[in-house]
C-alpha cells in the first residue's frame, strides 16, 4: 500500500466534517510530498525542531500542528508559523505562547490538552484543573491565543470499552466546557482525539480531528516519545 492509498483509505472511514492530522513524526521529507502531493495538507510533528525544518524546506500552503508536549524555551520557534498547538497542558505555558505570539503580531489557536489516560506519564491537565482555571477567568486575559477546543489520547490498552469511555468523557468535558466558558465563540469548536489504533472509536464518540501517523507512513523507526 502507498501512501496515498493509505490516505484514501482513511478518509473513507472518515466523516466530512472530521479533519485529519496526518502525523509525519520521524518521517523524512520525500515522504511527506507523498502525501502532500496526494492532497493532504494538514500535518502533526511532536518536537518544535523537526517542525521547523521541515516548514522550511516544504510548500507554504501546509498547515503545521504541534501536537507534542511543548517546552517553554521552544516556543518561539514555532509560533511564527504553528497554526495549532494541541499540547497546552499548563496555564504557565499558555501565558509563554500568548507572550510569543505577541512579539510577532499573531494569535495563535491552541487546544486544552487533557489527561485521562490511566498512565501517569501522559501531559495535559486534569479535568477539575481545567475547570477550575477556567472558573477564575485566567484564560481569558491572554490577547493573542485563542482557545479553539480540547485534545486528548486515550489509554494505550487493548480494551476498546475503557478507549471508548475515555473519549466519551473528553466529548462530555468539551461539550461541559463550550457551554459553560466559551458558548458565543463559534471557534471553539474542535475536539481532537483518535490515533491510528483508535480512531474510528473517536469519531463514534464525537472526534472532530483524528492525528494519524502510523496507519499513513507506516511504523516509525525509532520509538517516539509522546
Ligand atoms: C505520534 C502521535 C500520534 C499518532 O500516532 P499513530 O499511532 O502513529 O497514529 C497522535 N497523537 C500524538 C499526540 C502523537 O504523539
Amino acid at each position: 500500500m502507498s501512501i496515498c492509498d493509505n490516505l484514501n483509505k482513511i478518509k473513507q472511514l472518515l466523516p466530512k466534517n472530521v479533519t485529519l492530522v496526518a502525523v509525519s513524526k520521524t518521517h523524512p521529507v520525500e515522504l511527506i510530498m507523498e502525501a502532500y502531493n496526494a492532497g493532504q495538507r494538514v500535518f502533526g510533528e511532536n518536537k518544535v525542531q523537526e517542525m521547523l525544518s521541515k516548514y522550511e524546506v516544504m510548500p507554504k500552503d501546509i498547515e503545521w500542528h504541534l501536537i507534542g508536549h511543548l517546552q517553554t524555551n521552544k516556543v518561539k520557534y514555532a509560533v511564527p508559523f504553528v497554526k495549532l498547538i494541541h499540547s497546552v497542558d499548563s496555564l504557565k505555558l499558555l501565558k509563554v505562547i500568548d507572550r510569543e505570539a505577541a512579539a510577532v503580531n499573531r494569535v495563535v489557536d491552541c487546544l486544552f490538552q487533557v489527561h485521562v489516560a490511566r498512565e501517569e506519564t501522559k501531559f495535559g491537565f486534569l479535568e477539575q484543573e481545567l475547570i477550575d482555571l477556567l472558573q477564575l477567568g485566567e484564560f481569558n486575559k491572554l490577547q493573542n491565543v485563542r482557545m479553539t477546543g480540547i485534545m486528548g489520547m486515550a489509554s494505550l490498552t487493548e480494551d476498546m470499552n475503557q478507549v471508548r469511555a475515555e473519549f466519551k468523557s473528553l466529548n462530555v468535558l468539551f461539550n461541559k466546557v463550550k457551554s459553560s466558558y466559551y458558548s458565543n465563540c463559534d471557534w471553539f469548536n474542535t475536539l481532537s482525539m483518535g490515533m491510528s489504533h483508535d480512531f474510528n472509536i473517536a469519531v463514534e464518540e464525537g472526534s472532530s480531528m483524528v492525528r494519524v501517523g502510523s496507519s499513513i507512513f507506516g511504523q516509525r523507526n525509532y520509538p517516539n516519545k509522546l
